[in-house]
């Protein structure tokens, strides 16, 4: 087992460029992905303390009357009023970036994928080795996400906006996989990608001086 913590690639792009599709095909190749959505989640199942502070402070209706969040409800709160977007990533961004410190320390790989998608715009930035950005034309990325999510034009459009701006993110990029062809073109650049990881983790395990 290795003494390094693993280097950590950070997966991040806009809403509907592929993260998931891409996460999933790493996992297919046995990468461990730490997911901060999923973390996210969990951190807000009914009974939580991090709920419960939640409903303290945006209000009793975001509850279903058996005590589960109304996450399309959120959702709406976050788009639409920036103080309470602001009072829930006060709650929810401490605990789930240390949620992730404790699955890092908890992991025995080489390396690991860190997906989240507010990464660059979080503190999460501060703990990859690496930033790999899944970019998509931004036609295809409403299109597939409208499908997706049987959402209009306009909610995509909404979410973009407290996004970051495309070309701002991939000034961040250490590597990018361009997710404007079909699976096949993804699965291959996912395969480039992958050996490359597995190259970098393992001469940075040989050099460590703790190996
Ligand atoms: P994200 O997790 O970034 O929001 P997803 O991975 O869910 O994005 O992809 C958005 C939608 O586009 C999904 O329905 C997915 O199946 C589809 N999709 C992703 N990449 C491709 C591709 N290369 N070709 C066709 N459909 C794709």
């Amino acid at each position: 087992m290795s003494q390094l913590r693993p280097m950590i690639v950070g997966l991040t792009g806009g809403i509907g460029s592929g993260k998931t599709t891409v996460c999933n095909m790493f996992a297919e190749r046995g990468v461990e992905i730490i997911d901060a959505d999923q973390i996210g989640r969990a951190l807000v199942a009914p009974g939580s303390i991090a709920l419960q502070q939640l409903i303290a402070l945006l209000g009793q209706d975001l509850l279903t009357p058996d005590g589960a969040l109304q996450r399309q409800r959120l959702r709406h709160l976050i788009f639409t009023d920036v103080h309470a977007r602001h009072q829930a990533e006060a709650i929810l961004h401490p605990l789930i970036r240390a949620a992730i410190i404790r699955r890092i320390n908890d992991s025995s790989s080489s390396w690991l994928i860190l997906a989240a998608p507010l990464l660059i715009e979080s503190k999460t930035y501060a703990l990859v080795d690496r930033i790999l950005v899944v970019d998509t034309d931004e036609t295809l990325q409403i299109q597939r996400t409208c499908e997706r999510d049987h959402s209009s034009e306009d909610e995509v459009h909404r979410i973009m906006q407290i996004q970051l701006p495309r070309n701002e993110r991939l000034t961040h990029a250490t590597d990018i996989i361009h997710n404007n062809g079909d699976l096949a073109n993804l699965q291959q650049q996912v395969a480039e990608h992958f050996e490359r990881y597995e190259k970098l983790a393992h001469a940075r395990q040989n050099n460590s001086p703790a190996s």
